[in-house]
Parts: structure tokens; C-alpha cells; sequence
């Protein structure tokens, strides 16, 4: 098994058809970048920034978070790297931010919110993600946006970033694809418009059915209701598929979902392009897809 597993490292993730598709991984901090390449991972589909952000007293400076992107970016070698800008609030609290205590966090001041309001926090962020541009295939994408005007306002932000580092003589790639985390149901719906304005949607499917269905993603109380496969989440990833490739642009998967086996054929027929998934997952993914064919 476990041989037959080692045997799938160097080819593509292919279906018996020809449907190809990108097995990426997730990781969380730049050490995991060993278990991405020892498992053969296509790309990085979701890189988590916050761990430069917790368990800590102070904000992590550009310096600090300009290595930690750059590293992985040469550690994969030209591989796509796909980071998540600031996702913390709501489970993820860090006490030096100083944020409003809220009775209902998960729908309260997380991710893009506390960037769009804290926008020193987000330019810092921002600056380091597009010094370490320079050094690999860097992708940028955004949680937790529910509307077009989040987008136009990130992109300002960005463009005022760009001009500092161009002052400065700094170095960067001004190609670099930005994309967002369709997430809410309220991005899956407009995501017609939202395909308009980016280069590519990434699904979290945590946080997608946890507002789809209206459960605590974080409550064991209610395991019982959680249907992961809900026709109203699937739904939702189908529409967000069909209106990224409409317009052009490229679709992944990066929550839990992703690594769901039984649903590999409903995403492979959907067109998802890239599927992003724990690095020990990578291996028994691409065989499932290998042994897929949709043409019967
Ligand atoms: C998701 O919501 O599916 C996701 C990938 O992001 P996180 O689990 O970090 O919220
Ligand atoms: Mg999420």
C-alpha cells in the first residue's frame, strides 16, 4: 500500500479519461514545506499566515514575515505557493490587536474585515508578501470577502504598496496572481462578479458550510447536524466552478472537502482545476483521481 502510494510521486494527477487536475497541499508554517515536497504535492494551495501572528505579544515586523514567505517560496522551487493574507478573529484571537470583545465572533471583526480597518496591519503584510515575490511563484489570496467592493479596495491598497516598494528600488513581481477565498455563501453567489476582478477562487469549505448551514464550525454539540455533503454547500461550490471557468479563471478547493474521496468524481465533473489538501493526503488523492474515468 504504502509502496504502491510511493510509486504515484513524479506523475501527474491524471484521470483513466485524460482529466487532469493540481494536487496541492495546506500548510501552516514554512517547516511543513519537507512534507509538501516529500509527498510530491503539485503546489502550495493555501499557505496560512497566522501563525506569524499568535502566540506572541507583538506584531510579527515586515522582516520577520519577508522570510518566512520567501523561504517557501525557494524551498518549492517555482512551484505556485498560494498565501492566505491574515485570517484571525473569530477562533484565532491574539490579544496584542487589542480588538472589541464580540458576542458573536464568527460573524464578527475577522480576516479581510480587520485588514480593510487596520490597513497598517494589512500593508505590512502586503509589503512583505511582495518583497518575497521576487524569490518564487507567490500567489496572494484574501478570506472571507463577501463583496466586489473588498476586492477594488484591496486592490488600492495594493497599488499604493507597489508605488512605495517601486520608490524604494525594491524588487517584486507586479504579475503576482491575487485571488480570493469564496467562503461565504454570499461570495458563491456573486461569484459571476467577484470572477470579473481576480485571477483565480479558492473554496474553504470550512467556513463554507459553516455559514451555508448555519453551524458552528467549532461546536461538537452539534456534530449531528453537520452534513459536510449538503446539497446547499455543493451547490454552492458547483455555481462558484461554473462562473470562475465563465470568466476565465482558475478554481481550486482548499477546506476539508478537498480531501474527501467519496466526492473526488463529483469535483473532477464539476472542473475543479486544483484541489489543495494535508500533505499526508497528496498521495492517496492522486491515486483516487488515477483511478477515476468520467467518461462513462
Ligand atoms: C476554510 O474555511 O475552508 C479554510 C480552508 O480556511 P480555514 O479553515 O483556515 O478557515
Ligand atoms: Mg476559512
Amino acid at each position: 500500500e504504502q509502496e504502491q502510494l510511493h510509486s504515484l510521486k513524479g506523475k501527474k494527477s491524471v484521470t483513466m479519461d485524460g482529466k487532469e487536475i493540481n494536487i496541492y497541499a495546506n500548510i501552516g508554517r514554512p517547516e511543513d514545506v519537507e512534507a509538501v515536497l516529500r509527498n510530491d504535492a503539485e503546489g502550495i494551495g493555501l499557505f496560512r499566515s497566522e501563525f506569524l501572528y499568535l502566540g506572541r505579544e507583538t506584531y510579527p515586523t515586515e522582516e520577520e514575515q519577508f522570510q518566512a514567505y520567501r523561504s517557501v517560496a525557494e524551498n518549492m522551487q517555482g512551484k505556485q505557493v498560494i498565501i492566505r493574507t491574515l485570517d484571525i478573529g473569530a477562533d484565532k484571537q491574539a490579544d496584542y490587536f487589542e480588538m472589541p470583545k464580540e458576542a458573536n465572533p464568527a460573524m464578527g471583526c475577522r480576516a479581510i474585515r480587520i485588514c480593510l480597518t487596520r490597513q497598517d496591519i494589512f500593508k505590512t503584510q502586503l509589503r512583505a508578501l511582495y518583497r518575497a515575490s521576487a524569490f518564487g511563484n507567490i500567489a496572494i489570496m484574501f478570506p472571507m470577502i463577501i463583496s466586489v467592493g473588498e476586492v477594488r479596495a484591496i486592490k488600492q491598497i495594493i497599488h499604493a504598496v507597489q508605488l512605495e516598494l517601486s520608490g524604494e528600488g525594491a524588487a517584486y513581481n507586479p504579475e503576482t496572481k491575487l485571488g480570493i477565498m469564496v467562503e461565504t455563501p454570499a461570495a458563491a453567489l456573486i461569484s459571476d462578479e467577484l470572477a470579473k476582478e481576480v485571477d483565480f477562487f479558492s473554496i474553504g469549505t470550512n467556513d463554507l458550510t459553516q455559514y451555508t448551514l448555519a453551524i458552528d464550525r467549532q461546536n461538537p454539540s452539534l456534530e449531528h447536524f453537520y452534513d459536510a455533503h449538503h446539497k446547499a454547500v455543493l451547490t454552492l461550490i458547483r455555481i462558484t466552478a461554473e462562473n470562475a471557468h465563465k470568466n476565465g479563471i482558475f478554481v481550486g478547493i482548499c477546506g476539508e472537502l478537498g480531501a474527501d474521496l467519496s466526492l473526488t468524481e463529483t469535483f473532477l465533473r464539476m472542473g475543479i482545476d486544483e484541489l489543495s489538501v494535508s500533505a499526508p493526503c497528496v498521495l492517496p488523492l492522486r491515486k483516487k483521481v488515477m483511478e477515476t474515468r468520467m467518461d462513462r
